[in-house]
């Protein structure tokens, strides 16, 4: 076979639930081009030739399969080894930005949606390749490919001359092409994985009589449970198993079989799921291990597995899980091996442990947390994380959706889904691995203070994922989200009978960033007729101990009602005679005549668990309970800032005007040829070039090479200056001495100058700076992150900041609203708001400051690492001035290119 780069296989997700594969050609598919134009119609034939056709030349074959990966592409499309479409295109020789292209798509496949694909595919990789414009030719009566045009969201010109068409459009990015894409991905993904979730039958491959078996459990808990199709044992050395027919392979079921859970021993796993394919299987669940998770040949064998699952059109949960369920009545599918079953309700979860995944199910049966859907997605070799993300958000089932992830296959995708669900659904994630902050060798403050887990961070609080630390803090939120309404702001009412505990809970609330407001004196009025004298109408509304079921339903009804607070909770403390299943009984009945939209909650600080009361039935709220304040207030703060986000205006990015990226783009092009393949650090002056290109201010700098130049550049200066050594010594000059500030005057600048060389071994002479005095020093930083790309950090405390580590990061590209939460997230932003008498910074100019580097990082993808620090912010008005500069670049690796397989509808899903 010949070789292509391995990022550029693909497998995408059509329209009708099929898949294909999508590779560049190569010279090797002569046989496939002459199969697939046999297999044309002679209209397809003539719409793709503009002439009547009967064969290929050898000639035709040769120029179609070759290409050079530049001037000329053309990626063909498979399914069951054989071709089904092709789109390629050829560079003009004329006009270099623009190519000719050409989509051919078989008659059997068309309507598909797989032309759409092509072109999206070819678009994303010509657009990396310098081509800004596509041209094509199309027959005025060759409707088919003109609708491919029209849908895919370009704008186009269209002329026609004797009968074609010629078409033209830019092949940027455009939001509607993008808009258009994702949704045709949406679905056919969540066709795709039906089979999985709504299967009509399944085949347990590996069923087994033996109970304590994993086929034998699996077996067991989808026919006890009364899964709704017809259910079929596969064992070769049983005729029965658990009172059912057994055959000895899927072949010999006489019947179309949906779903298939392969429950074999790795060594048969290929064979078995070789055979589903074959007979029609849909989609498979492979609870076997043994593959990627144990390297070596596991790897092998996975990859061989995916090839076969993907050649067929199959969908694929695991290899290595304990499978999946769907507790929808229309299905009742108990497709895992775990003991528990839980109860039916809006969660859908994803668990990337198996052994976590049983513990997950049976702690939501205990803390009685209703699941949808639940998938072990064990290695996700195939269906991965975001699969299900799409596979849910239209899931008229699943309200909130659960993900224990251990890593991401595609991040980029992950982050456009999440944003995009979330504003429906919360999406609430616990990511392990927080702690082993992965240390790279850095060289630059910014790349020292970026873990990845600072990325992952980032990229859930700008997607408006919930991120939670543990199991319980998940079980803890999204038993709130799944039962409650989402807050509307930050106020919240308590309800107590113990005064200690609500004041526990204020603290934690108050710590979260909620309000516990003072109520108005009407409210407290209507609130205290009928408490006890003693009992506090202020919030939080302290009942007494005498305060019993009659006092919490008035108190908890008038708060839920009145338009005070956002949240109500309510907590319970076994004093008095009544006990808690009366004080629950008593919110029931507020709950269930409560209209509004206020969310409730209740902490029950007793040893027995909570009351049945507390559940909702037919259709009513279930009221989530805590058994303490703290754990109550957390899952509020997470549930109120998830409101937040999903109210709050994202924002909007800033390009850089265009001459500005023309400026940018010939220093940097310059500075790489100089720094070859390597790459390496920008020279002063042409950092000074880049960031006076994108409006920020530098003060005056010149290099002097010896202690006369810097003498006299002091003195065109004018003025105090600073000197600072040139050596490559020094990282960070002044902790070696080498920056010396504010001298004036030949003799300052002669002991400066001596000072600053004599701190290094060796030096190439001193910049000469303009003094800049005033002003509070920020730091400015951005670092490429392996897997989520640029990283941009915001914090204050001058050359202190890796010590204080009081910093803020957002991935790139940032938002308006990004950059000012940025810096008002830092403790001590408020230095920069005059605290204390400090002198007010100019904030406003600072935000811009953010949102121009992020312009900067647009335009120079080469960027590896860059820091400003100090960048001074002068008094408001004045703006900001960086005194100091680090910048390194490198040619950009290709997997950091806009990827082909970030494309919507794109499912390959490359391990990491
Ligand atoms: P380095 O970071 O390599 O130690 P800098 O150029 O950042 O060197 O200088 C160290 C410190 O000196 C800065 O953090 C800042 O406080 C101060 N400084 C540097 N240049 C100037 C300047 N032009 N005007 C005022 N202060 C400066
Ligand atoms: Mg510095």
């Amino acid at each position: 076979m010949a070789e292509y780069p391995s990022e550029y296989q693909l497998d995408v997700a059509l329209r009708d639930g099929s898949g294909a594969r999508v590779r560049p050609i190569t010279p090797e598919d002569g046989e496939h081009i002459r199969d697939f134009f046999e297999r044309m119609g002679p209209e397809s034939r003539y719409y793709r030739f503009f002439r009547v056709k009967d064969t290929l030349e050898p000639e035709e074959i040769e120029y179609f399969t070759h290409v050079d990966y530049d001037d000329r592409m053309a990626l063909i499309a498979l399914h069951g080894g054989k071709m089904i479409g092709v789109g390629r295109y050829d560079r003009d020789r004329a006009e270099p930005g623009v190519a000719e292209v050409a989509f051919a798509v078989s008659d059997a496949e068309q309507g598909k949606g797989l032309g759409t694909m092509l072109l999206e595919l070819l678009t994303t990789y010509a657009r990396t390749h310098g081509i800004t414009q596509f041209r094509a030719f199309v027959l005025g009566e060759n409707r088919q490919m003109m609708r491919v045009f029209r849908n895919s969201g370009y704008e186009l010109t269209r002329t026609m001359d004797s009968g074609v068409f010629t078409v033209d459009f830019p092949v940027e990015e455009t939001e509607t092409a993008f808009a258009r894409e994702a949704e045709r991905e949406k679905r056919a993904v969540a066709a795709s994985v039906l089979p999985l979730f709504f299967p009509k039958s399944i085949a347990v491959i590996g069923a087994s009589n033996d109970p304590k078996s994993i086929g034998g459990r699996l077996f067991g808990n989808i026919l006890s449970e009364g899964f709704v199709g017809p259910l079929y044992p596969v064992n070769p050395s049983s005729r029965v198993v658990r009172s059912v027919r057994a055959y000895p392979t899927v072949a010999d079921i006489p019947d179309e079989v949906d779903l298939a859970f392969v429950v074999v021993p790795q060594r048969f796993v290929l064979d078995v799921v070789t055979q589903c394919a074959e007979a029609g299987v849909r989609g498979i669940v492979v609870i076997s291990a043994g593959f990627a998770e144990v390297g070596g040949e596991g790897a092998e064998d996975e990859a061989r597995l995916l090839e076969i699952v993907r050649d067929s059109g199959m969908r694929m949960v695991g290899p290595n899980c304990m499978g999946l369920l769907n507790t929808s009545s229309a299905v009742r599918l108990n497709g895992t091996f775990a003991p528990v079953y839980p109860p039916a309700g809006n969660v859908a979860m994803s668990s990337q442990s198996g052994a976590l995944g049983i513990a997950i199910l049976d702690y939501a049966r205990r803390s009685n947390l209703g699941i949808s859907q639940f998938v072990s997605v064990g290695n996700k070799a195939d269906v991965s994380g975001n699969d299900l993300l799409m596979a849910w958000e239209d899931d008229p089932q699943t309200d909130v959706i659960t993900l224990y992830l251990e890593s991401f296959g595609n991040p980029a995708k992950f982050s456009r889904l999440a944003r995009r669900i979330g504003v429906r659904k919360p999406i609430i994630a616990v990511k392990s691995g927080r702690s082993a902050a992965g240390s790279r060798a850095a060289s630059s403050h910014t790349g020292a203070l970026a873990s990845s887990d600072e990325a992952v961070t980032a990229l859930f609080r700008q997607a408006g994922v919930i991120r939670v630390d543990t199991i319980e803090e998940l079980f803890d939120v999204s038993g709130l989200l799944a039962n409650q309404p989402v807050p509307e702001g930050t106020r919240v009412g308590i309800v107590t009978n113990a005064g200690g505990p609500g004041i526990l809970a204020a603290d934690a609330l108050e710590s979260y960033g909620l309000t516990i407001p003072e109520l108005s004196a009407e409210l407290q009025q209507a609130i205290s007729e009928g408490l006890a004298a003693e009992a506090s109408t202020r919030n939080p509304i302290d009942l007494i101990a005498s305060g019993g079921p009659a006092a919490f339903e008035q108190a908890t009804t008038h708060l839920l009602n009145s338009l005070e607070v956002d949240s109500v909770m309510v907590i319970y403390v076994p004093t008095s005679p009544e006990g808690g299943s009366d004080v629950a009984a008593a919110l029931r009945r507020c709950q269930d005549e409560y209209e509004g939209d206020t969310p409730l909650l209740s902490v029950f600080m007793q040893s027995e668990s909570a009351a049945e009361s507390l559940v909702g039935k037919n259709g009513k709220r279930s009221i989530p309970t805590y058994t303490f304040p703290e754990d109550a207030a957390h899952a509020l703060s997470r549930a109120t800032g998830y409101g937040e986000w999903r109210k709050r205006d994202p924002g909007t990015q800033a390009a850089l005007p265009v001459d500005a990226v023309d400026r940018v783009r010939s220093v940097i092009d310059e500075a790489l040829q100089r720094l070859g393949d390597e790459g390496g650090w920008l020279e002063s002056e042409e950092m000074e070039a880049c960031l006076q290109a994108i409006g920020l201010r530098t003060p005056v700098t010149r290099e002097a090479s010896s202690l006369t130049r810097a003498q006299e550049t002091a003195a065109e200066i004018g003025g105090p200056v600073v000197l600072k050594v040139i050596s490559d010594e020094a990282l960070h000059k002044s902790d070696l001495g080498g920056v010396v500030l504010g001298v004036e005057g030949d003799e300052e600048v002669a002991a400066a100058f001596e000072k600053v060389t004599a701190a290094v071994t060796s030096h190439q002479g001193v910049l000469v700076q303009e003094y800049v005095p005033e002003g509070h020093e920020v730091l400015i930083g951005v670092a490429q992150d392996p897997n989520f790309g640029p990283l941009v950090l915001f914090g204050l405390g001058g050359i202190y900041v890796e010590l204080l580590k009081d910093v803020s990061f957002r991935l790139h590209p940032l938002t308006d609203v990004d950059a000012a939460e940025m810096i008002r997230e830092t403790r001590s932003h408020k230095l920069l708001e005059g605290y204390r008498n400090n002198p007010k910074g100019d904030v406003a100019a600072l935000e811009s400051s953010l949102l121009q580097i992020s312009g900067f990082v647009s335009a120079v993808p080469e960027l590896v690492e860059m820091d400003l620090n100090p960048v001074k912010v002068l008094t408001p008005g004045e703006g900001v001035c960086v005194v100091d500069a680090r910048m390194r670049v490198a040619p950009v690796p290709p997997e950091r290119l806009p990827a082909m397989r970030d494309l919507p509808g794109v499912t390959s899903n490359p391990r990491v």
